[in-house]
């Protein structure tokens, strides 16, 4: 069994309000949102963060930016959205499973601190 979360809620080990999926991609609520709308878009296969992924496999990448983009305009984000991808400590990643964050629904400061 995986200890991974992502990978868990994957296999649906772990509950999430799914909003997006294909064979290779998963979109679902954030648990705790930084904005009116804050999705997590994973890839299915598990890389541990950005580099990882782009290493193995850069056009699941685009594929993963693509999938955000589908699915902001599926929530009505016309104004616009931020996707951030965090990645490291210093990046402020918790979760070493990598994950693209669509987040909107306001208007988003930069910098963002
Ligand atoms: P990061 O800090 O970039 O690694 O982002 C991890 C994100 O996963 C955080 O925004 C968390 O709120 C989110 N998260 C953690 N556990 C869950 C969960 N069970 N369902 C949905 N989102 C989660
Ligand atoms: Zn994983």
């Amino acid at each position: 069994m995986t200890e991974c979360l992502f990978c868990r809620i994957v296999t649906g080990e772990i509950p999430a309000t799914v909003v997006h999926e294909t064979d290779e991609v998963l979109a679902f609520r954030d648990i705790a949102p930084q904005a009116p709308t804050h999705l997590v878009v994973i890839p299915k296969a598990h890389h541990a963060d950005a580099a990882a992924l782009t290493a193995a496999d850069p056009a699941l990448a685009g594929r993963l930016l693509a999938a955000g983009a589908e699915v902001a305009a599926s929530e009505g984000l016309a104004d616009g959205y931020r996707f951030v991808v965090n990645t490291g400590a210093d990046g402020g990643q918790t979760v070493f499973h990598v994950h693209l964050h669509v987040l909107g629904g306001r208007a988003m400061t930069w910098p963002p601190g």
